[in-house]
């Protein structure tokens, strides 16, 4: 079966065709992080959802190449800059430095590419005046350029692809500098922001004097300066649906560069909310999380992956810390489970198991369900350490096991059990313990015992000899 996704522009679970008429390449893009502060767990959800649909396109054998953009220049940096009284990038590299470790500790896939805003302003430009020549966007008095949405519909052009807008009950024709308008107004945008005196430093020239790009066109010029004029995916989180997509599509296909009969983009993927506690997330509630406040708090970053991935993506999720501590006994599971089989497999090569990687790739073709995927792996754990504690598999089985879960998680990517160090210290006591035993002193052997599990470290006598483990 191949792979069918929820395309909101059709509204309706399609299969996955790439435009690349081999069948092998695909231009994925993806909506990046502002970089005005730390990440919340929000933003990463959606962030974890595109690094799935990456590493499932991959599974399934496509070239993916991956796009993300990094907005480093809006109105919440300028504010952030006039604040500290810096240049622009020693704010915003601050935080797109956090922004990328924190993608790391999520165990998401690098993007290939990381546009930044700001050293994409001639290909910007070289956009608003295609779309200038065409008749679709004019220069106001103060110096901003605006798209013109009623041109654009009366060129036969829908503004209203990915949304039903009703054009009879919402304002219309009003023009917004803001990024973030209101989603009761289809209002004319800015492509092009004059300078402002409260923007300080941070502008560009161009032909319509000195300013700065709008939100919305630096994502259609990078995207489709890296991935072409047409391209397969691109995500978001559903909050972006209107207007910031809708916007790059009336921008991307009003400059006319698709080749014929082509979409701007064939396939576009949006993740749901995420709620805590039930709650919209907000800092006046104390349900405000960044990733590194859940790492303050004792959290791994695989535990946090693990958790945003037990969700379809299109649900929307309600994010708790008590859902977090499941997520630690969930891969607790999967982790011993693993941890028995490498001991089992020692050394032995083996072949993959079929069956298992059958179930969950019908799971996730069918639009990503990542619950029936989770269920197939989990049936296979029970079924597994069942076989385990019968003493029914052997080496060669057990090396099968580890390779299927070697590809399971090239989607996941939960990765292994973390190795664990164990401290000199608790070695050394290990090694009394076992010097004890040998000398039949069992009362020295178990006041050793006692004093490891005091220190947080329990004793596991295996065929192999003892070892010790975290409590
Ligand atoms: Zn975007």
């Amino acid at each position: 079966m191949g792979l069918k996704l929820f395309n909101t522009l059709s509204r309706s679970t399609q299969e996955f065709v790439p435009l690349d008429p081999a069948g092998k390449e695909v231009g994925m893009y993806c909506c990046g992080p502002t970089v005005y502060d730390f990440a919340h767990i929000g933003n990463w959800r959606t962030f974890v959802f595109s690094d799935l649909v990456r590493r499932y396109l991959e599974f399934k054998g496509y070239t993916v190449r991956h796009v993300m953009n990094i907005t480093d220049v809006d109105d919440k940096i300028i504010k952030g800059v006039r604040e500290t009284k810096g240049p622009l990038h020693d704010f915003t590299g601050k935080f797109e430095r956090a922004f990328l470790d924190d993608l790391k500790t999520l165990n998401c896939r690098t993007p290939h590419d990381t546009p930044r805003a700001t050293q994409h302003i001639p290909e910007i430009v070289a956009l608003i005046e295609a779309l200038m020549e065409r008749g679709l966007a004019y220069k106001a008095p103060d110096g901003s350029v605006y798209f013109s949405i009623e041109k654009y519909r009366g060129g036969g052009s829908t503004y209203g692809q990915l949304v039903n807008l009703n054009f009879d009950e919402m304002r219309v024709g009003e023009r917004v500098r803001s990024d973030d308008y209101a989603k009761e107004a289809i209002a004319d945008f800015a492509l092009w922001k004059a300078r402002a005196p409260e923007d300080g430093e941070v502008f560009w020239p161009s032909p319509w004097g000195e300013g700065r790009p709008g939100w919305h066109i630096e994502c259609s010029a990078m995207s489709m300066k890296l991935l072409g004029p047409s391209f397969d995916v691109h995500l978001g989180g559903e909050d972006l649906i209107f207007p910031h997509h809708e916007d790059e599509i009336a921008q991307s296909e009003g400059a006319g560069v698709q080749p014929q009969g082509q979409r701007f983009v064939k396939y576009w993927l949006h993740g749901a909310h995420l709620l805590v506690d039930g709650k919209k997330m907000s800092k006046s509630l104390g349900n405000f999380f960044t990733l590194r406040n859940l790492l303050d708090k004792g959290f791994t970053g695989r535990e946090i992956r693990y958790l945003l991935l037990t969700a379809h993506y299109r649900e929307t999720f309600n994010f708790t810390l008590d859902g977090l501590q499941g997520a630690r006994a969930s891969l607790q599971r999967v982790d011993e489970c693993l941890t028995k089989l490498r001991e089992l497999a020692g050394g032995a090569k083996a072949t993959d198991h079929a069956s298992l990687l059958k179930e969950f790739s019908s799971a996730l073709d069918n639009d990503l369900n990542i619950s029936g995927a989770w269920g197939a792996v989990f049936d296979w754990v029970r079924d597994t350490n069942r076989r385990l504690a019968e003493g029914s598999m052997d080496a060669m089985a057990a090396a099968a096991a580890l390779l299927t879960w070697n590809k399971v998680d090239s989607v996941f990517g939960v990765g292994a059990p973390p190795e664990v160090e164990v401290p000199v210290e608790i070695n050394a006591l290990l090694q009394a313990r076992e010097a004890a035993r040998m000398a039949k002193d069992f009362k020295r052997a178990d006041a050793i015992r006692h004093e490891l599990k005091a220190k947080g470290w329990l004793i596991e006598d295996t065929p192999k000899g003892a070892r010790v483990k975290r409590i």
